[in-house]
This record gives structure tokens, sequence and C-alpha cells, in this order.
């Protein structure tokens, strides 16, 4: 069985490691910065009222109307009872709305429905777990995240189902397995998927202490919000190569104000979710398939937090997105106005520790990998 190494701490781990996978982080966050200088932000600002600007007319992919859900549910309990209701023409349609660029392959591609621009001044938060009021969805609409990545194969399985429906996504990496990973990263900016960060090692923001895999070994470690955070924006800029979206997710969505606040300075955007698809306590594709499906009919609609991190995820994503096409869902591309730019003082430490090398802390899929046989 293949080792799998991530982080300890937040709940994400907590299960895999009791169903017997090893977790581990490389690197802890270090002592902080000396004196860090307050981060370069202008005074504080406020989230606009609306942040969410469409910025693409509605593009099509041959969207045929919300079928008739019971059909289609293969053998096993029906997942889509139902589906949503069609999705109220909002905004003034374009006359001729644009044909959707095809979906080379896949003529039954779910494609993506719109494309908003996202205004992050003053950390506006998305997700109603734990923010009411920025609800820009329609019924029937949803939004794709994906967490704790990059991980070989599980990433690069996600990112193939989401290719061949031509749709795209959040994904919001931890930093660590960013520097694992620079190349897996890289394939998702160049996807096309919009790339947030959440977290040098993982921790829960809500504590001070926890642990974390420094120099491969399981270390108790003790951290400020800010360090985490910054950390992993660098991590993430540098394997991404180019600045990041400024969108940011908690771990375990452990969200304590003093760090929210901070975010707010920072103009980046907090990213809860509407629904958790608990799919780190999954096993099976389908669990994870009927989590989703299930919890999206009892919402109508919603930003769906996954982990393309986990191998039940990145089996079952592309039965979801099938699965998404037949119940007459709509996929929204959030994408952000404006770049993140990483705190100079971060990146150095970031690159100290990318540069100290220390291979028996990396884990060993990114190190030997089977091309071929089993
Ligand atoms: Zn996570």
């Amino acid at each position: 069985m293949r080792v799998i190494v991530m982080r300890a701490a937040g709940f994400c781990a907590l299960l895999l490691v009791a169903a017997g996978v090893a977790w581990a982080i490389v690197q802890g966050p270090k002592a902080p910065p000396p004196a860090p200088a307050p981060p370069p932000v202008s005074a504080v600002r406020t989230p606009p009222a609306n942040p969410i600007r469409e910025v693409e007319p509605a593009p099509q992919v041959a969207a045929p109307a919300p079928s008739a859900p019971a059909t289609q549910a293969p053998a096993g309990p029906p997942i889509m009872a139902q589906a949503p209701a069609p999705v109220p023409a909002a905004s003034p349609a374009p006359a001729a709305a644009p044909a959707s660029p095809p979906c080379p392959g896949n003529p039954n591609a779910l494609g993506v429905s719109r494309v908003v621009e996202v205004d992050t001044t003053g950390g506006p938060g998305f997700g109603a777990e734990h923010f009411k009021g920025m609800d820009f969805l329609r019924t029937g609409e949803v939004v794709l995240t994906f967490d704790d990545g990059p991980w070989p194969n599980n990433t690069l399985k996600v990112l193939a189902a989401l290719a061949r429906h031509c749709v795209k996504a959040i994904f919001f990496p931890i930093g660590l397995h960013a520097t694992y990973e620079p190349d897996l990263l890289k394939q998702v900016a160049a996807a096309g998927h919009s790339i947030g960060s959440h977290t040098w090692c993982h921790q829960n923001l809500s504590k001070t202490k926890g642990r974390c895999l420094i120099n491969g070994k399981m270390q108790a470690v003790e951290y400020g919000f800010k360090d985490e955070i910054e950390k992993g924006i660098s991590a993430v800029r540098w394997a991404v190569g180019a600045p990041i979206a400024p969108f940011f997710r908690f771990p375990a969505l452990q969200q304590p104000p003093e760090a929210l606040a901070y975010l707010g300075q920072r103009n980046v955007a907090i990213f809860s979710a509407d629904f958790d698809s608990f799919d780190f306590k999954m096993r099976r594709p389908e669990q994870v398939r009927q989590s989703v499906l299930t919890k999206l009919k009892k919402h109508g609609k919603g930003i769906i937090l996954m982990h393309d991190f986990q191998h039940a995820t990145a089996d079952a994503i592309g039965q979801i997105l099938d699965d998404l096409k037949a119940g007459g869902y709509k996929i929204v591309q959030m994408r952000a106005r404006d770049k993140l730019e990483s705190l100079p003082e971060y990146d150095a430490i970031v690159m100290k520790d990318i540069k100290t090398p220390n291979v028996s802390s990396r884990p060993v899929e990114s190190v030997v990998r089977t091309i071929e046989g089993n």
C-alpha cells in the first residue's frame, strides 16, 4: 500500500489516519520571520455590496432542459429523484446566446454555463455554511472546489474529469503539498482553473499548536495564523510560477475572527462551502457520489467542497459530473478580478525550505512512481 503523506492536524486528516493511511508533513512552520513588517495593505476596506460580476454571457454547452431525473440513475438507489428547477433567466439573456465552445470528444459535456468575476476587496465570504449574505448562485448552479492537493495521481484524475466535461473549478492547495508537486499545480493552472490557497501545513487556525512533519518526522509545532496563511500563499505562488487568486479556505473551516480580519486586510476572499461532501471520510467512490448528489438535491445548488487529494473523490468525480449533466445542473466558474501578491519575507522563508534538500521528507509517491506494470 502506498504511503500517503500529509498533515496531521485538522479533521481532513484524522479519519484517514484512523483508516490506516499515514499522513505526514515535511516542514513545519519555522520560527516566525524576524519581526515581519505589517502587510503592505492599505486601509481596511469593506467588501463591496456585490462583489460578483458576470463577465461572460452564459455560453451554453448544448444544454438541454433539465431532464427527467428518475430515469438517469443507474441501478441502485435513485440519487437524483428530482432535477433542479430550471435556472431562471435572471440576467438579460443575450439575444443570441453564443454557441458554447464545443468540448472535444464529449458531446454531452457540462461546460461552464456562466463565468463570474469576484472583487475580493475587503475579503468577502462565500458559502452558506458560514456566510449567508453572498449567495449569488441560481437554482441548479454549482461551483466545484477541491482542497488539499496537489497530489500524485488523484489531482491528475480530477483534472482529466474536469477537462472531459470542459468545466472549471477552484483549487485550494496546501502550501507544503505544492512544494512537493509544483508541476502538478502548474497543470492545474494551465487548465484554466482558479487556484487559491489553504495554509502551509493545514493547521487549525483556531489553535496555535499542532503537528507537522518536519524533516521526515511528525513533530509538535506552534504556529501563528499569519505564518500559516502567508507561507501557504508563498508556496502555492512559487509552485504555480505566477501570482494566484486571492481566494482562501480555512482548514476544517475553522475561521477565527482575527484571521478573517487579516484576510480582509489582504483583500482575500474566504471560501467556506454551501455544503461539504465529507469525502475525506469515504473510501469508496460511490459513497462520494451519493454524498455529493444527495446534498446537492437537498440544497438545490451550491459551492461544493471536495478534495482532489482524496483517492475516492478522484475516482468518483467523472461519474459525478456525468450525473450533474444528467440532472440538469449548471457549472459556474468563479474567477478573481485581481491577483494576490505573496509577501517577500514569506517567499524567502519558503524558498529556504525548498532549497534545503531533504528527500526523505518528501512523499515517496513524489519520488518514485510506477510507470509500467502494477
Ligand atoms: Zn483541507
